[in-house]
């Protein structure tokens, strides 16, 4: 069994953890619940942290001159200094953090599709933008896996957002321990997920491992970090996972029946078409390196990203759209 390490996540604190919302509500969530006995929560209320009550009345963004402002209709009260000096204080303090799941459209915790009113005149027309807490989030940790709870109802985000919160989770675990030999295993155990992400991506940190200029520990270490970043920037496309799946399965076919061989390649069609998960072929490639004994495909990672009961969630729904 692998033990996972536990990512450290920042989340929006009425997102089950209290009835914070302006109306003295909750919203209990389904993965943000699921994800409790495997992650560290770090909560964050940042319109509560302000100082605005519970109930409050609800606020809003507007944009005027170019410029945004955070206000509160009902009391004409302009909250936009006090939210950017907490957004500022509390983002600079966090530490070792490999991800957040924030509130879908909020004002202050949205990552986009946040109303941003284009007037202070109570029919105002919107456009869509960032909250105040969430659009910094992005832009000051674009390289973790940032997601909003609405986008994460969706399989295929949850699968992409699990992969990458667990591989950044131990990435900084193995930056920590500052020694080559830890970053080629790091390296040689994520070769096929990272093949799957990003192939340019993949043999530009091959090079960086290889360390030809022969640069010091950190830097090399700096250096692959940026990388990843890039790497693991975007979701795998499903063909890149299709050749992936091809490879690991074309080192095995000789040890296979003609009919396994027909099935796989049935299942590889399923998949195209949408009508099977991912987790579904990752399991049959991995049912077969087990039975085969193959070292090189039971220690990559693409087989197991993430603790086993997240995928019972991950495949509960539809769709690749992303
Ligand atoms: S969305 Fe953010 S600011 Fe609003 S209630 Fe939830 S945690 Fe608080």
């Amino acid at each position: 069994m692998i033990n996972f390490p536990r990512p450290n996540i920042v989340v929006s604190k009425c997102l089950g953890f209290a009835k914070c919302r302006y109306n003295g509500d909750t919203v209990l969530d389904y993965v943000v619940d699921q994800l409790k006995p495997y992650v560290n929560y770090t909560m964050v209320c940042p319109e509560v942290e302000i100082g605005l009550g519970i109930p409050r009345d609800p606020i809003r963004i507007v944009s005027e001159k170019n410029k945004l402002y955070l206000y509160q209709p009902a009391t004409k009260k302009d909250i936009t200094e006090k939210m950017v000096s907490f957004v500022d204080k509390h983002l600079s303090s966090l530490q070792d953090i490999d991800g957040f799941i924030l509130k879908y459209r909020s004002p202050s915790c949205g990552i986009n599709s946040v109303k941003i009113y284009n007037s202070y005149n109570p029919d105002a027309r919107s456009s869509a933008g960032a909250g105040f807490f969430g659009g910094e989030v992005a832009k000051r940790f674009s390289g973790l896996a940032i997601e909003d709870e609405g986008r994460l109802k969706n399989f295929s985000i949850r699968e992409y957002f699990f992969t990458k919160l667990f591989v950044l989770t131990q990435f900084r675990l193995t930056k920590k321990q500052r020694q080559m030999r830890e970053l080629v295993k790091f390296h040689t155990v994520n070769k096929l997920l990272f093949m799957a992400h990003n192939q340019t991506k993949m043999r530009e940190l091959g090079k960086i491992v290889a360390n030809q200029e022969k640069l010091n520990i950190d830097m090399v270490l700096n250096k692959y970090e940026s990388t990843l970043y890039e790497l693991l920037a975007k979701a795998p496309l499903f063909a890149s996972w299709i050749n992936v799946l091809t490879h690991a399965f074309g080192g095995m076919t000789e040890n296979l029946s003609k009919e396994e061989r027909k099935f796989f390649l049935n299942m590889i069609e399923e998949y195209r078409d949408e009508r099977i998960p991912l987790s579904v072929l990752t399991k049959l490639v991995l049912s077969w390196a087990v039975r085969f004994n193959n070292e090189y495909l039971l220690e990559q990672s693409f087989l197991n990203p993430y603790p086993k009961d997240l995928i019972e969630i991950t495949d509960s729904g539809k769709g690749r759209n992303r």
